[in-house]
């Protein structure tokens, strides 16, 4: 991870303004949702992508009862019962 150079304060509601460019590198939208991430001393924000809810793919997704699931675990799990 490198830094940006960028130095932003955060405001009296603890918010702070990722920078444009960096929004635009990563293809971050308004409404975009982020993870937060959290150790002893830093914080990591990620975007939330569509990922199967037992092992992380992110292509031939289906929703099955509310979660994100691929098609090669619902094959797995259809096949068990
Ligand atoms: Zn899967």
């Amino acid at each position: 991870m490198k830094s940006t150079g960028v130095i932003r304060k955060i405001d009296e509601l603890g918010r702070i303004v990722i920078p444009k460019e960096v929004r635009k590198k990563l293809g971050i939208n308004i409404k975009d949702p982020m993870e937060i991430y959290a150790d002893s001393n830093s914080i990591t924000l990620r975007k939330v992508e569509d990922k199967c809810t037992f092992c992380g793919n992110t292509k031939d997704l289906i929703e099955f009862k509310g979660k994100l699931i691929c098609k090669k675990c619902f094959d797995e799990l259809y096949k068990n019962n």
